[in-house]
């Protein structure tokens, strides 16, 4: 994960098409080099998503999830039970705090619920980055910066926010990996992904971790429940609509969840008769078949401190979209001198380049694509012609297409899994898919690619049905109304 998180403001010293290259240098380097374009046209050939492709995505989709809640270990996909059988009814009262650890950005955040009249009276939360050296320490450290956070922001409550005395605050601490959870509050960590190497906790309880810690910060507050994100989102987007099934985070890494039938889960072994339904944590990134993927996507995975696991998260979400689009315009540069006879140094630095530097080269409409000339200098030390700039967008645009259209294709087949089983249960009537995260907000090129591919797979009447939408901060609230749900305390 990138070490880096701004960027210079410094403007470019020559006008790019002020700096002429020494053609000896040139002639050198283009003898053994191959064009940019004939690069360009193989990485179009090699993430091409079309129809086809794309309806074997979703139905390998839908296998694996079958797979999955068949037996554990039988399918890319986990399908965790997330223990969330009972979603917020709207009775809930009183103020509950939600902390959010995902793999770029801790939030804090408290909500005031106001029960069925008041609904959410007050929320206020805060946002750290996670300190990149925190990613390599050892648990206690990472969880002491995370309660020391959290203190500080407890100190600030006041005004709408009202603790009933003589009571323990209650969290709901949203932790976007892996976990094989044992109850509502407890569960143990499988695996770091998104880059995170902490030490120490895998196979532990993460909760134990966080109380322990807050209680070295000497708060007196306890974790009621622990949410995966996207069940955090599951809950906090239905608790305003109850048409919500399935809810997918595209941030830093992605995962989706879904309601699930407790009779479609035959590794639960319950009663035939058991009926209801529960939140399943699909933990969809692990997902690996048929995907279109490059040489790049490849280098980077061999690169990365988790080959070969998580395969549709490299593909489609934040962390890795700007890296692939590096990768691919390093070799532009070094086997066909994209930016001249020299290989950009910073071009060479893994994660260098990040999803939203590409996503605001591709907002650029300036006729000479200043803005991408000036991302291109700051990030990679280059002063660019406009020939190459266009490259690099149509790169841009290449990687963004794939990702966004792959993760609808997996949104596809979760739906068709759904109907599969009851038919006429999503696409017989309204259907909301509930979507959050920095790369699904902020990207959108990648959300109506996104798009595209729902409606291109479900098709026009069916599409009709189905609702993909944002709901922004509906895992913290989720989480928040997951705690009180599993309040110690009678409501
Ligand atoms: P987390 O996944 O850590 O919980 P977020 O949901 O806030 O955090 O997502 C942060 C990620 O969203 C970043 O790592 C980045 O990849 C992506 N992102 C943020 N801003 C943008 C942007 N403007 N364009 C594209 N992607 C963005
Ligand atoms: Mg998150």
């Amino acid at each position: 994960m990138s070490v880096i998180t701004a960027t210079s403001a410094v403007p470019p010293l020559h006008s790019p098409r002020s700096a002429p290259r020494p053609r000896v240098a040139m002639m050198v380097r283009s003898s053994s080099a191959v064009s940019a374009a004939s690069i360009l046209t193989k990485l179009h050939s090699d993430c091409a998503t079309p129809l086809p492709l794309l309806r074997q995505v979703a139905h390998a989709m839908a296998a694996d999830m079958r797979a999955g809640l068949a037996a554990d270990g039988a399918s890319d996909l986990k399908m965790i039970l997330s223990f969330v059988d009972s979603l917020p009814t709207g009775d809930e009262n009183g103020l509950y705090y939600a902390l959010d650890l995902g793999g770029t950005n801790f939030r804090v955040m408290r909500v005031q619920l106001g029960g069925k009249e008041g609904r959410v009276v007050a929320t206020e939360f805060d946002q750290v980055p996670i300190p990149h050296e925190l990613m390599f320490a050892t648990s206690e450290e990472l969880f002491d910066f995370i309660a020391s956070k959290l203190a500080k922001f407890v100190e600030k409550e006041g005004g709408k926010f009202e603790s009933r005395p003589g009571r323990t605050r209650e969290v709901g601490f949203t932790f976007s990996f892996a976990v094989k959870q044992t109850s509502i509050n407890s569960g143990v960590l499988i695996k770091w992904t998104k880059g995170f190497a902490v030490s120490g906790t895998e196979g532990r309880d993460v909760v134990a971790c966080l109380n322990e810690a807050m209680g070295r910060q000497g708060l007196n507050m306890r974790v009621s429940a622990l949410v995966n994100d996207t069940v955090g989102a599951l809950a906090g987007a239905r608790y305003w609509d109850d048409n919500v099934m399935v809810a997918v985070i595209l941030g830093t890494g992605t995962n989706a969840s879904y309601v699930e039938r407790v009779d479609n889960i035959p590794k639960l072994h319950a009663p035939k008769s058991a009926g209801g339904s529960t939140i399943i944590n699909t933990e969809w990134g692990a997902f690996s078949r048929g995907l279109p993927l490059t040489e790049f996507d490849r280098e980077m995975d061999a690169a990365s401190i988790n080959p070969g696991q998580q395969i549709f998260e490299k593909t489609i979400s934040g962390m890795y979209l700007g890296e692939i689009v590096r990768r691919v315009l390093h070799r532009m540069a070094k086997d066909a001198t994209l930016f001249g006879d020299s290989i950009p140094e910073k071009l060479q630095m893994p994660f260098s380049l990040r999803t939203p530097d590409i996503c605001t080269m591709q907002q650029d409409s300036s006729k000479d694509l200043e803005v991408v000339g000036s991302i291109l200098y700051d990030v990679a030390g280059v002063n660019s012609k406009l020939e190459s700039r266009k490259i690099v967008v149509d790169v841009c645009e290449t990687i963004a297409k794939r990702g966004g259209r792959l993760a609808g294709a997996g949104i596809v087949g979760i739906l068709q899994k759904m109907e599969g089983d009851s038919k006429g249960a999503v696409f017989g009537k309204r259907t909301v898919v509930a979507m959050d995260g920095g790369l699904y907000e902020h990207y959108p090129e990648y959300r109506r690619h996104l798009q595209d591919a729902v409606t291109e797979l479900l098709g026009p009447e069916i599409s009709k049905n189905i609702i993909v939408q944002h709901s922004k901060d509906g895992s913290g609230i989720g989480a928040a109304l997951l705690a009180a749900t599993n309040s110690i305390y009678p409501h």
